[in-house]
């Protein structure tokens, strides 16, 4: 015999019987079948909905019903049955609703719902589908028989999740083979019956142990799961996109991952087929020629070191602790059997060596009782103070890796923990079998989706690695940055295996988010027209959302942004800042930004705050790690101020030539910043801090050559006072070009001290020969004594500032 078993939605809908029953046909090739059947997808839960209605004398049980009822009409009808087998499942549909409705009408009128009437009531879910599709079936195929698995699966009296009794239902299953001889099978699932003839069910998700239970009773060639995924996959794929089937698996690992949450199989389904050594197969009723998984003895040797990932919610830590415990035998046994006494599952155990604590996890629902039953068998160890009494963690979840390759794998945890870590994903137990089929996490529930994503990239896509950024300030740079990651997606992808997302664009008063990835063409009309939301709540959404590598991009010139830095670094959402506030704020914050980084593995990036792309910071940093120190710097570090100074011969008026640099983007979005020389000193005190030095911006001496009448007023008072005191410019210009120098404004540091001003620079100079907005540093340290370390170019231009920061946002992405 073969036994194939389909779940609900596998039976769903008419179309869905008829592809089952295809399947079910086809098999016959190979001899009779037997078909377990699920209820119609839906039905169990709407049945359960209905009975706990109905003992809450809710008469929404009555809507439940006449729903379900149609459906099953629906289904009978369009399944296009010969005339008497069709009026057969129509008196089976209403006969049945007839009595479901007694039923209910029952619960109601006492108010109570009894494990036993509950599964009695859900019964109904299995008993119709399965007659529905035996009718469908014998029409094709007419040695076929419908077989009561109340008659053939004998359990005890625990309703709900009855325990079988697999020696009576051996003998009852062999005694209905021998009734009928060479006969296909039609069984409903997850139904049973006790010793008294009761109504019982195996559990949620039952139906694949019942099909289990015949294999093995049948001693069956192969169980197939036919359901609605191409086999068990290396996630649940409701929560990673990118999971996929395991073709070859072992039993032990299977039963691993379904006891850790792959719903696809009930975890007690593996046994009975197992102890035979029966295959097992997972395959898709929707994709039949799928390949899907084949569960058996000894598979090839797999691929990857970890076979799949798995997760369970709804989990209670219970800490057992107390210093009574130390070194004093039978502390766990009580634990244990405490727990044991109330029928409470333990999920997953921990205890430290140092005997000091004992750690249990429980499903969240069994915590309450568990207290009770703890603090009850320890009540004289608490009451002496030995023993604290039972501290319950909740809201936790277990994020569990399975394979039989990582005992032959060091580095495992190290991996696990290094990619839960960076993403700030906190571990608050890990287990890890001795056998190392399993290793298990205990994290909070709010982290699973982005844990797991992680984990599958870590194990399974090494060629891959999905960065969401969010976007703030799409201005001038933050276009062009737009525009060249949308240029870049593929070659990233393709090259450093870099699957860059943009999830949320915002400017000021907008917002727009798309956690799939924003389309990065439409962008600037959505925004326009997306949701209004303040910096605090951009906060909130990029914290909220939760999702793996998160970089937050600052690509305004906004005091207040940088505010938020903190609190994202602190978890573990990597900044990008091309604005320079938060670097150049005071000496603390700027040192809490760099202690967060490295607290939360996070980077804190923000190269283009000196020189735009040019790789100053970055320079700065590589001498400073590979341990030389920097004694002296000198810069032109003002783009803006070149390019005033490059331009300006006195032919045009100063004003205008300062103008332009404004208009062609050359300048911060206030142009003071920069011909006040307020820029270059954030700059150089930047630098100066990140060669080590604690520095605030009021040390630095800024020589300014503006007339003090310029910074008084607004911007157009400015420009109207700078075209006022023309003859000032015009003075300076003159006095160097008579000296044959040039004007350059510099910034310096040496031994401490930093300041900035305008020089006339004689030609020879390192800094003489600057073109247009070009910018240019000068590195003397222990290793570039007498000639310096130069970084010079273009340090200034919405284009290459926007690549400045496409670089930091890589550099994080790699991290
Ligand atoms: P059926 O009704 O056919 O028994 P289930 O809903 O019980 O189907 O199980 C199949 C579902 O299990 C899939 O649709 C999938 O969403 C979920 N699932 C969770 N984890 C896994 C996994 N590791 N592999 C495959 N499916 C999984
Ligand atoms: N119908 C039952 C449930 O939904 C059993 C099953 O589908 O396996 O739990
Ligand atoms: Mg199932």
């Amino acid at each position: 015999m073969q036994v194939l078993k389909f779940g609900g939605t596998s039976v769903a809908s008419a179309e869905n019987i008829a592809k089952s029953c295809d399947i079910g046909l086809r098999a016959l090739e190979n001899g009779p079948v037997v078909m377990v059947v699920s209820a119609l997808g839906g039905t169990t839960d709407a049945l359960i909905k209905a009975g706990r209605a109905a003992a809450e004398g809710n008469l929404a049980y009555q809507d439940i019903l006449q729903e379900l009822e149609q459906r099953h009409l629906t289904a009978a009808e369009e399944l296009q049955l010969p005339p008497a087998p069709l009026d057969t499942a129509t008196a089976v549909i209403t006969d049945g609703f007839l009595e479901l409705h007694r039923l209910c009408d029952g619960i109601a009128s006492l108010q109570e719902l009894s494990s036993r009437t509950l599964d009695r009531l859900v019964s109904y879910g299995e008993l119709l589908s399965s007659q529905l599709v035996e009718l469908h079936f014998h029409s094709f195929w007419l040695d076929t028989a419908w077989a009561d698995a109340r008659q053939l699966i004998r359990t005890n009296s625990r309703f709900g999740n009855a325990e079988v009794d697999i020696a009576t239902t051996s003998r009852l299953v062999k005694e209905f083979q021998a009734l009928h001889p060479g006969d296909s099978w039609i069984v409903p699932g997850f139904i049973a019956a006790d010793a008294h003839g009761n109504t019982t069910t195996l559990g949620r998700g039952g139906s694949d142990y019942t099909a289990a239970l015949l294999a093995a009773a049948l001693d069956a060639e192969k169980l197939e799961i036919w359901t609605d995924v191409s086999g068990m996959m290396t996630a649940d794929p409701r929560l990673v996109r990118s999971a996929r089937p395991i073709a070859r698996i072992s039993y032990q690992e299977a039963m691993e991952l379904s006891h850790f949450g792959a719903k696809v199989l009930y975890p007690p389904t593996i046994q009975p087929v197992m102890k035979r050594g029966i295959p097992l197969w997972i395959k898709n009723t929707f994709a039949p020629d799928d390949y899907g998984t084949l569960v058996e003895v000894a598979p090839p040797r797999a691929a990857t070191v970890v076979q799949g990932i798995s997760s369970i919610g709804n989990l209670t830590l219970l800490n057992l602790e107390g210093s009574g415990m130390v070194g004093i035998p039978g502390f766990s046994k009580r634990l244990f059997e405490a727990l044991a006494r109330e029928r409470i599952n333990v999920i997953l155990i921990t205890q430290s060596s140092s005997e000091h604590s004992i750690c249990v996890g429980v499903n969240a629902q069994d915590a309450a009782p568990a207290q009770v039953a703890v603090d009850e068998e320890f009540a004289t160890e608490i009451a002496a103070g030995r023993i604290e009494p039972l501290r319950p963690e909740r809201d936790l979840a277990i994020v569990a890796l399975v394979g039989e390759n990582m005992k032959d794998h060091p580095g495992i945890s190290g991996k696990l923990f290094g990619a839960l870590g960076q993403n700030g994903v906190n571990i608050r137990a890990i287990a890890q079998g001795a056998s190392e089929k399993n290793i298990s996490t205990v994290i909070r529930a709010q982290d699973v989706r982005k844990a797991i994503n992680v984990l599958h990239e870590a194990f399974f896509e090494a060629t891959k690695k999905q960065v969401n950024l969010f976007i703030l300030g799409p201005g001038n740079v933050g276009s062009k940055l737009l525009e060249q990651l949308a240029r870049q997606q593929p070659h990233l992808l393709e090259k450093l295996g870099l699957q860059v997302r943009v999830v949320a664009i915002a400017n000021s008063r907008h917002c727009l988010v798309d956690e799939n990835g924003l389309d990065l063409t439409a962008w600037p009309e959505e925004l326009a027209q997306a949701s209004a939301q303040t910096l605090a709540e951009f906060k909130e959404l990029i914290i909220s959302r939760n999702l793996r590598n998160s970089i937050f991009v600052d690509v305004t010139a906004n005091p207040a942004t940088a505010d938020i830095y903190a609190d994202l670094l602190a978890k573990s959402v990597a900044v990008v800042a091309c604005n320079k506030v938060a670097a150049s704020s005071d000496y603390a914050h700027y040192a809490q930004l760099k202690s967060l980084s490295k607290e939360f593995n996070a980077s804190y990036l923000f190269e283009t705050n000196v020189g735009a792309a040019l790789p100053v910071i970055g320079t700065l940093n590589d001498l400073t790690r590979s341990g030389d120190v920097v004694r002296r710097m000198e810069a032109v570090l003002s783009g803006t101020l070149n390019f005033v100074f490059n331009n300006y011969d006195g032919s045009r008026p100063f004003a205008e030539v300062v103008r332009q640099a404004q208009a062609e983007g050359y300048t911060e979005p206030d142009p003071r910043l920069d011909l006040s020389g307020t820029d270059v000193a954030r700059k150089i005190l930047i630098l100066a801090r990140e060669a080590g030095e604690v520095m605030e911006m009021a040390d630095i001496k800024i020589e300014g050559f503006l007339p003090p009448a310029c910074l008084e007023g607004d911007v157009e008072a400015f420009y109207a006072q700078m075209a006022a005191h023309e003859a000032h410019f015009k003075a300076l210009y003159d006095a160097a070009t008579s000296a044959g120098k040039r004007l350059k404004f510099v910034a310096r540091y040496a031994d401490g001290h930093a300041a900035v001003g305008l020089q006339q620079i004689a030609s020879g100079h390192d800094l003489y020969d600057l073109r247009g907005k070009d910018n240019v540093v000068l590195f003397y340290t222990d290793r570039y004594v007498e000639q310096p370390l130069v970084v010079k170019g273009a340090g200034a231009g919405a284009e290459v500032t926007a690549s400045g920061v496409f670089a930091d946002i890589i550099r994080a992405a790699r991290l």
